[in-house]
């Protein structure tokens, strides 16, 4: 079975094409057969390919849209050096990573006339990515007719968290208005937490989960039973840690004070928590925590001060979501700085012993990914998880499939 799984971001476009077994449940992560990405940068893009065979392909275009450009990485698939396949009708299902699915979604669904609208008219939650998601679904019409769609929703995972941590202590309307925290990389949160289940070898209906996705976004999910029931991002993905451009939570008095006293609009607003605050706000430097490290070896002040923010938020959001769980049996760390930085990694858990986190250095230091990298007598496990969002929604478009299309 073919599975295409389209992940769109605001300027960047993924995609993958996964071979599974239609009739035995997908375990451990596959090399896909064929990764392509899209990185744009105004109106010229760069498109990189790769096949599991080890073929390459990588173009720099200018193409009159996204659309075109999409379907320009789709063809790569049967036409040129890294044809996949014989034709796109091969492909016998397409997963949609869709990043807001609002108060409408949970579980993902086949993607249906009126699923495309409920999706539409939450819009204005996050309109970059919901735009080019429901394009890529149109551009999937085009290029595959009636193929299967199935959309996974990166909300979905924490619809099912507490009323009280969904809600926000405004006036009580805000939440049947929408205006609720809804939180984000469930994709990934939930595959680490059946990762990280896998790995300790343990029900993951027993264990107390804390993961923390630390990439260019970054949130810190509590995991109780498989279920999340809190995270730190919340109506949009700017609540919670410091970020790579993104501020994080701060006052929200110091918005009304740049509104009243820098007499600043919501557009610059907008621009200034989203895109000139974290790590590159405070540094000066860069949003990358490679560009941070470097700095602050070479003696730079202000990046020193940046990892200390970003470390003490993040202590600062372990700690809270251990208490919403009563405790903690594993703390995980996974996507970019979470997969790679053992300086960030070892920092965090400097503070942490108090939760019976203890990390053992050496293997902190070493090749780690879906390791455990506590020492033997710490109380709760540290892991390392390889972020596996395209292949989550691959193993859920498996699911839906058997679900919805008889598997034999
Ligand atoms: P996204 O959130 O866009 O999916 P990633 O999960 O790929 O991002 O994370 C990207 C971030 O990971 C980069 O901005 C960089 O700061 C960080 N990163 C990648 N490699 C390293 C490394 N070796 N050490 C520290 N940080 C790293």
């Amino acid at each position: 079975m073919k599975i295409l799984v389209l992940n769109s971001g605001s300027s960047s476009q993924k995609a993958c094409l996964y071979e599974v077994a239609a009739d035995t449940p997908p375990t451990r992560p596959p090399a896909p057969l064929w990764e392509g990405r899209i990185e744009w940068t105004g109106d010229k893009a760069s498109i990189s390919v790769k096949t599991w065979q080890g073929s390459v392909r990588k173009e720099n275009l200018k193409l009159s849209s996204r659309k075109d450009f999409v379907k320009h990485l789709l063809h790569t698939l049967d036409v040129g050096p890294v044809r996949t396949l014989a034709s796109l009708s091969d492909i016998d299902v397409v997963g949609h990573r869709v990043v807001h699915g609002g108060p409408h979604f949970e579980e993902p669904v086949i993607v249906t006339p009126e699923v495309r609208s409920a999706i539409a008219s939450v819009s204005t939650l996050a309109p970059l990515h919901i735009r080019a998601e429901l394009e890529g679904m149109e551009i999937i019409d085009n290029l595959l007719g009636p193929v299967p769609q199935i959309a996974v929703f990166d909300t979905g995972f924490h619809r099912q968290m507490p009323l009280y941590a969904q809600t926000y202590p405004g006036p009580y309307d805000w939440f049947a208005k929408g205006i609720r925290r809804y939180g984000f990389h469930g994709i990934n949160h939930e595959y680490c937490a059946a990762r990280a289940a896998q790995l300790v070898g343990k029900e993951l209906r027993s264990l107390k989960i804390v993961s923390c996705h630390l990439g260019n976004g970054c949130s810190v999910a509590a995991i109780e039973g498989g279920r999340s029931i809190d995270t730190t991002m919340g109506f949009t993905p700017l609540e919670g840690l410091a970020m790579g451009t993104r501020s994080g939570s701060v006052d929200p008095g110091i918005l009304i004070y740049l509104m009243r006293e820098g007499k600043l609009g919501h557009e610059q607003i907008d621009r200034v928590l989203n895109h000139e605050s974290g790590l590159l706000g405070i540094s000066g430097i860069s949003s990358d925590m490679r560009d941070i490290l470097a700095a602050m070896k070479q003696g730079d002040a202000r990046a020193k001060l940046a990892l200390d923010i970003f470390v003490h938020r993040l202590q600062s959001a372990i700690g809270e979501m251990a208490a919403a769980l009563g405790g903690l049996d594993v703390l995980v760390f996974t996507a970019g700085v979470g997969e790679n930085s053992a300086e960030v990694r070892a920092a965090t858990c400097e503070k942490l012993e108090f939760l019976g986190l203890t990390l053992d250095p050496a293997l902190n230091e070493g090749p780690i990914l879906d390791c455990d990298i506590a020492t033997k007598g710490s109380r709760a496990r540290i892991f390392v998880i390889r972020a596996e969002e395209d292949w989550a929604i691959a193993t859920e478009c498996w699911k839906a499939h058997g679900h919805f299309f008889d598997r034999p």
